[in-house]
């Protein structure tokens, strides 16, 4: 039987000593080569090389070194700059795609949102890589170079192969997103570039790692409102997603024994109460083929005479209060994030129930509030986070389950 050869990657442990200088210098901007030689336990040699590379291609930039008399040439502080380097995220959502493109710090470069023109998998896919790749075209044309794109999906993601498992809001079963992505690029001279798909929330969740305050909050839990309800879910800086990619599916957890039919074909899951179409059927504004009427939502929401929109706002975040509850119990996150169209659109009138709700748990308990916060990127906070992901996944080259999805790999 023929034996495996084994054999050292040098690339590979370069590619590793790479990255730990990127994140020493992210966790400690303005830091000199000593320092990191110091904090990275690398030779001075290789600290020294690498530096220069990472300079070279965009990534580092020296500023001015000061010069302190007798002391003479102080080192030089070195910064994390991404010059020239772009990523991009993308969201496929019940209802509409995202795709934005960031520096390597999370900065929006670039936004460009379309209602879905065709939800039957096709067509809904053939969208979102027409606008991915021409997003792409554009960062190319302007002389950055795009490091990764990661796609956020409304459901369960097998994350090594791109496909789509089941997405219940959208009836969707088995589709394969990355890899007619990956495909397209390749056609498009990209096919170096490395794609991630994901659950949505899970993205949004690497997000605040990777592009929030710092130190980041760690355990943290996202919790995604829109249409769908769902959990991101980081510890130790890594995703956690269950045996088969389904981890943290909050709006399938049940509410209400017996309650309202939900998606997924059980009865009183909290998405059935928190999910956008719950809130647009109490406030009348569902259209035709299950559509939302977001434009109606908005006006009923700005007129003071039209209550039944704000209360339909309200009686969902009451419900999302005690999913918090339930996710905090479960967790003891560092901090909640929320995110998602149900919290830009319904504002104040959703999260001051939620916080309410919650606040009264952790009263009867006589315990602190977790903390509670809403992400940063709103709406956007997954098509932010797949961009996130890419990054996360660079700096990160022997942690990430993702793989990234090659055609000349697998056919
Ligand atoms: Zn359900």
């Amino acid at each position: 039987m023929p034996s495996t050869p084994i054999t050292g990657d040098q690339r590979f442990v370069k590619n590793i000593n790479r990255t730990a200088l990127l994140r020493l210098l992210r966790e400690h901007p303005g830091i000199s080569r000593a320092d990191l030689v110091a904090r990275s336990g690398l030779t001075k040699s290789t600290v020294s090389l690498l530096t220069k590379e990472l300079i070279d291609e965009g990534w580092l930039a020296e500023d001015d070194a000061q010069v302190t008399g007798a002391l003479g040439r102080r080192p030089t502080p070195l910064r994390l700059l991404g010059h020239g380097l772009t990523l991009i995220g993308a969201e496929l959502g019940p209802d509409s795609i995202s795709v934005v493109s960031t520096s390597v710090h999370g900065d929006l470069q670039e936004v460009n949102q379309a209602p879905l023109i065709d939800r039957a998998p096709d067509g809904a896919c053939h969208q979102l890589v027409e606008m991915v790749t021409a997003q792409a075209a554009k960062v190319t044309q302007s002389g950055s170079r795009l490091l990764g794109v990661g796609v956020g999906l409304p459901g369960a993601v097998d994350t090594v192969s791109g496909v789509l498992q089941f997405a219940p809001n959208i009836g969707w079963r088995e589709v394969e997103v990355g890899r007619r992505l990956a495909r397209e690029l390749e056609h498009a001279r990209l096919g170096d570039v490395p794609v991630y798909c994901h659950n949505e929330a899970d993205l949004a969740a690497i997000g605040e790692i990777e592009f929030g305050r710092r130190p980041a909050d760690d355990p943290l839990i996202y919790i995604s409102c829109g249409i769908g309800v769902g959990a991101g879910i980081v510890l130790n800086e890594a995703l956690f997603t269950g045996a088969t990619g389904s981890a943290g599916e909050l709006g399938h957890t049940t509410l209400q024994i017996d309650g309202r039919p939900c998606s997924c074909g059980r009865r009183g899951c909290a998405e059935a109460y928190v999910g956008l179409k719950s809130i647009a059927h109490e406030a009348g504004h569902m259209g035709r083929q299950e559509r939302i009427d977001r434009d109606a939502l908005r006006a009923d929401l700005a007129n003071p005479r039209m209550k039944k929109a704000r209360l339909a706002f309200r009686h969902a975040g009451d419900a999302l209060g005690v999913l918090l509850q339930n996710a905090w119990t479960i967790f003891n996150p560092q901090a909640i994030v929320l995110g998602g169209e149900t919290v830009a659109l319904g504002g104040a009138h959703f999260m001051d129930a939620a916080i309410e709700r919650l606040s009264g748990f952790a009263e009867q308990a006589g315990m602190p509030m977790p903390l509670v916060r809403v992400a940063r990127h709103g709406e956007l906070a997954t098509a932010v986070g797949g961009a996130a992901f890419a990054m996360h996944s660079l700096l990160r080259p022997y942690g990430t389950r993702s793989i990234a999805l090659r055609v000349n790999a697998e056919g």
